[in-house]
């Protein structure tokens, strides 16, 4: 298979956003180690990301380069450097990185009149790239970053509208025509404001609409996790879907796994010898992403109530703007927590620490990479959804795969940073003693979890269902690349 697909070169281009980013790139890296040309479109503040991986990659032989176009951040008015969006601090920013991503068309296009590459793998939110591989003949994939389960759940919300039906907000509706009974309350439906002249819905639309005139699309996420709604995904919604994940799990060294995204500047040796000195899933590790940022009210609340739960933590900090301070901790708690938590605020290696035997449960924003490389550890979530897609993966965990306890969070939010308190400390406590706690459905969760982390690994071994799904889109892109080349000969 590798030797068949050598000459097969792919034009990868990922959104400028941790969450986008890092499985795009373990996608272009699994491709190349299959065997095929990997070429990663980026702006020069991103490639510095993960320029030592793509090194390391071709230092073992692999066909795996990058092309840098520049972003014009200061054209729409962003600060010098702007081009992740990590760097994005309000919402009007927003739209304007917006704006700058869509001015690299141009750019892009000349990389594709130059190298003419076989085929495009590139982020939803770049919907102008299927005009752009359309131009020059190329099948564009479209990479969503989420689940097939959060896209059905999309789509049957958009077709049949069940919370036009509802008195209030918090009145719970049934979401009509998929495979389970998904439950859900319009305030935690998202949310973008007037729909006329706001240039994220339009963005929405176009992904809508760019997906489908695609080849198809690849998914972070594995058959066995999710078949039902891969099945509805394509025979329901007519798409062609390759499910080729968990991505992350292509990470199979700790350099690998350590790093992905920004560079960690956590002692990991320290990391993981206090994790050593710690019993089998003891600790619970909480983080909430790369974006999502509380308000010190919210953060003193999380600080309470792991204390007073009593179990070990790792705990990811991520401050809102102008509150960089200890403010949010308690009288004395970090001497209080001394060898029973660590707290980090800064970057760090996630996948690292959800793979230490010691880890034994997960508060996450549900965010899709961080469900998923969760569900791959082995592990049962508490889910506290915040922004994006997130409470659609958290009604997967908590009402179809039945991994996850909610922390209680309703609300969602348009923007990263919500100011109120929506999870008390009594309500982390209560979420964190259950999860980690021996009762009969932690027990149960954990089980499932486990079995389930066995499937993931599974599935992108050699024979597994990922391993297959990607065997096939390498080589139907190969057979479309040659039949194009037999016309034009
Ligand atoms: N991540 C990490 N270290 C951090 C924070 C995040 O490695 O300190 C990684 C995490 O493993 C995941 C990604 O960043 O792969 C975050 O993606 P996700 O979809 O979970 O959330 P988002 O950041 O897009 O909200």
């Amino acid at each position: 298979m590798a030797s068949e697909a050598r000459n097969l070169h792919v034009f990868f281009f990922p959104l400028m956003s941790h969450g986008h980013m890092i499985p795009l790139i373990d996608i272009a890296r699994l491709f190349a180690a299959r065997g095929t040309k990997s070429t990663i479109i980026t702006t020069p503040v991103n490639a510095l990301l993960f320029a030592e991986s793509i090194d390391r990659d071709k230092k073992s032989g692999l066909d795996i380069g990058v092309q840098i176009i520049p972003f014009p951040a200061v054209e729409v008015g962003l600060p010098e450097g702007s081009e992740n969006e990590n760097s994005i601090t309000a919402p009007e920013m927003y739209v304007s990185f917006l704006k700058a991503v869509g001015m690299l068309q141009q750019p892009f296009e000349q990389l594709l009149e130059e190298h003419r590459p076989d085929c495009i793998v590139s982020d939803m939110f770049l919907p102008w790239t299927t005009d752009s591989a359309q131009k020059y003949g190329i099948p564009r994939l479209a990479f969503h970053g989420t689940s097939c389960f959060s896209l059905c759940v999309s789509e049957n919300i958009t077709r049949y509208a069940p919370q036009e039906n509802v008195r209030s907000d918090s009145e719970v509706f049934v979401v009509p025509g998929l495979p389970h009974q998904i439950e859900m309350t319009k305030s935690q439906l998202a949310n973008y404001g007037d729909t006329t002249n706001n240039p994220l819905a339009e963005l929405l639309d176009n992904i809508q609409e760019t997906e489908l005139r695609s080849f198809g699309v690849l998914m972070n996420s594995f058959y066995e996790l999710e078949s039902a709604y891969a099945e509805y995904y394509t025979k329901e919604m007519g798409r062609r879907a390759w499910n080729i994940g968990p991505v992350s799990r292509h990470n199979r060294n700790n350099i690998d796994k350590a790093q992905r995204g920004e560079k960690s500047t956590i002692d990991e040796h320290h990391c993981l010898s206090w994790l050593d000195s710690k019993k089998q899933k003891s600790v619970i590790f909480v983080s909430f992403g790369s974006a999502t940022r509380f308000g010190t009210a919210q953060l003193l609340e999380i600080a309470k109530g792991l204390e007073a739960s009593d179990v070990p933590f790792i705990w990811v900090v991520r401050t809102g703007t102008g509150n960089e301070n200890d403010q949010f901790l308690p009288e004395g708690f970090e001497e209080r927590m001394e060898g029973k938590g660590l707290i980090f605020r800064d970057w760090v290696p996630q996948v690292l620490i959800l793979d230490h035997p010691a880890v034994g449960g997960f508060m996450t924003h549900c965010g899709w990479n961080s469900t998923l490389e969760g569900i791959s550890a082995g592990i049962p979530l508490i889910t506290w959804p915040v922004f994006a897609e997130q409470f659609n993966n958290e009604k997967l965990l908590t009402q179809v795969l039945n991994i996850g306890i909610r922390a209680g969070n309703d609300v969602w939010n348009y923007w990263i940073e919500p100011k109120d308190v929506s999870v008390t400390k009594e309500m982390v406590l209560k979420a964190v003693t259950e999860l980690m706690g021996s009762g009969e459905e932690a027990e149960g969760m954990r089980k499932k979890a486990r079995e389930l982390g066995e499937m993931a690994k599974k599935a992108v071994e050699k024979g597994g269902s990922s391993y297959n799904d990607l065997t096939a889109v390498i080589e139907e892109l190969r057979q479309h690349s040659q039949r194009l080349m037999q016309r034009t000969q």
